[in-house]
């Protein structure tokens, strides 16, 4: 049976207001109904922010080491509970259940981290010109956030927003991805179990044009967070500039993976695999495109073809499986739509990976890994982000050629070089434009203690995760504080 799933509002399990549903189903079979879910519209969306601007002022006020608490209550709960939320996460979203675990272990270590952050908060205090005065500065909370999440780290992206919103201060209203509605409850359920007064989190699901974009539009919200597409964080990107609301998108990826002729190949082959194929590609971070010097082009190619025949595709709960399921017949077609168009681009198909759907696999929505080879950088399979499991590999001759090549996109997220030469990593490290950069280390596997986002058209606003530098300068506003005790009239700036 699936489980009636409901929205969170001032502290209470309701349903959608005008009581309409939809499902959310498990990509890799579709006769798996996870949950059936509020459909919800802007009059929920005015419940929520409302319970989430009463309950401002009073956590705002709650000392940021006691809020730091809670979190780390919460992360207590979700370790303990990993196994299971690994499972549903697998279940909902597809990925394989190493990678599901993966991902709520993101989720504990943000919450640990952010939990600490409360007992932290630094502002500075510098000296003032003037005798008998004092100069500091101090972190305040914003107000009220929506946060929008995508559906591709269904627990680790919702507690990256989450979890420093709080713990600064503010209230949040969230609206998940509606492909990953029941991961997002269970973290719900576990801040309030960890004990969350009521209106601080509040929980709105249903889809991004009948609630999120009203969530973000409404008067009373004073940030917004998103992560997803290029075309909507645009979109929103524009209300958020209207309103003069805080706004951060972490969006768009095309990571490249360069290959020298001096790498260590084995490890540069599971790095790519593992870049490219993680999470079926399905995440910003991988590595859509691997930049191969010619003195090594062909044992790699060799090496690197076996090695993707040998993954095992179908369902992530059947352990053995190491390649799981697209997340909606809409992205799968996206992405079957995306190897047409590089056959069309003159590109070879070296590996026909494509639609998959031996036994049981049928019932989901499977790709199998796919190789182009002849890839010319400017076609659009080297150029736009598929999402899937398709990799382009293009060759090249030298550094200089490798690091123009992966440059030469509108993205700057994650990159990564392979190389036992510290001069020519060093150089990629400099001149790699991308806000990741891995030295023999592949595209994806960012840690939460430092900040996370890219350049160019990757992102607009700070950076998401990390504490200072990254997340805590997202979620609080400075306030500078000038207190002079000398009990006369100084003048900054002005001569005696
Ligand atoms: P994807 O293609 O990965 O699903 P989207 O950008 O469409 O990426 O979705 C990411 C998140 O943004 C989801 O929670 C979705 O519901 C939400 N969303 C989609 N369209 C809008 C919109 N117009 N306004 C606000 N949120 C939206």
């Amino acid at each position: 049976m699936p489980e009636v799933i409901k929205n969170y509002i001032n502290g209470e399990w309701v349903d959608a207001v005008q009581g309409n549903t939809f499902e959310s189903n498990s990509p890799a079979d579709n006769r798996d109904v996870i949950g059936i879910i509020p459909e919800s519209d802007i009059s929920d969306v005015d419940k929520a922010v409302a319970a989430a601007r009463a309950a401002f002022r009073s956590w705002s006020l709650t000392p940021a080491p006691k809020r730091g608490e809670l979190l780390y209550r919460a992360a207590e709960i979700l370790s303990k509970r990993k196994k299971e939320l690994g499972e549903l996460c697998c279940r909902e979203m597809g990925k394989v259940m190493a990678e599901s675990l993966g991902d709520v272990q993101e989720a504990i270590d943000m919450s640990y981290f952010m939990a600490g952050e409360g007992r932290r908060l630094q502002g500075e205090t510098v000296p003032s010109e003037l005798p008998g005065k004092d100069a500091k500065s101090v972190r305040v909370p914003v107000g009220v956030f929506a946060q929008i999440t995508p559906w591709n780290f269904p627990t680790a992206i919702p507690i990256w927003k989450l979890a420093p919103a709080i713990v600064c201060g503010n209230t949040v209203v969230f609206k998940p991805a509606e492909q990953t509605p029941v991961c997002a409850t269970r973290l719900v359920e576990i801040f309030e179990e960890a004990g969350l007064p009521p209106g601080v989190l509040n929980l709105v699901h249903g889809f991004g044009e009948t609630v999120g974009e009203p969530l973000v539009r409404h008067a009373e919200v004073d940030g917004v967070s998103f992560t997803g597409s290029n075309v909507v964080g645009e979109h929103l990107a524009v209300i958020c500039a209207e309103q003069h609301k805080e706004f951060v998108m972490e969006t768009g990826g095309k990571n490249p993976v360069i290959v020298m002729d001096d790498a260590n190949l084995d490890l540069a082959v599971e790095g790519a695999l593992w870049g490219a194929f993680g999470t079926t590609g399905q995440r910003c971070t991988a590595a859509s495109r691997l930049i191969v010097h010619d003195d090594i082009y062909d044992a790699f190619l060799a090496s690197f073809t076996e090695k993707t025949k040998q993954l095992t595709i179908g369902n992530g709960l059947n352990l053995e499986n190491q390649v799981g399921p697209i997340i909606s017949k809409e992205q799968y077609d996206k992405v079957l739509a995306y190897i047409e168009i590089g056959k069309k681009e003159g590109a070879t198909l070296h590996l026909d990976g494509g639609a998959y759907t031996k036994g049981d696999c049928a019932y989901g929505t499977f790709i199998a890994p796919t190789i182009f080879t002849d890839v010319n950088p400017r076609m659009r399979i080297a150029q736009e982000e598929i999402f899937g499991p398709v990799v382009s590999i293009i060759r090249c001759s030298d550094l200089e050629m490798a690091i123009e090549i992966a440059n030469g996109i509108a993205f700057g997220l994650s990159s990564a070089i392979y190389s036992q030469d510290v001069n020519k990593t060093a150089i990629a490290e400099r001149e790699l434009d991308a806000g990741l950069v891995y030295i023999n280390a592949s595209t994806i596997g960012a840690e939460i203690q430092l900040p996370f986002g890219g350049t160019k058209h990757t992102g607009a606003g700070p950076r998401e995760a990390g504490g200072r530098g990254g997340a805590l300068d997202f979620y609080t506003k400075w306030k500078i504080i000038y207190r002079d005790f000398s009990g006369k009239l100084q003048k900054a700036q002005i001569d005696d």
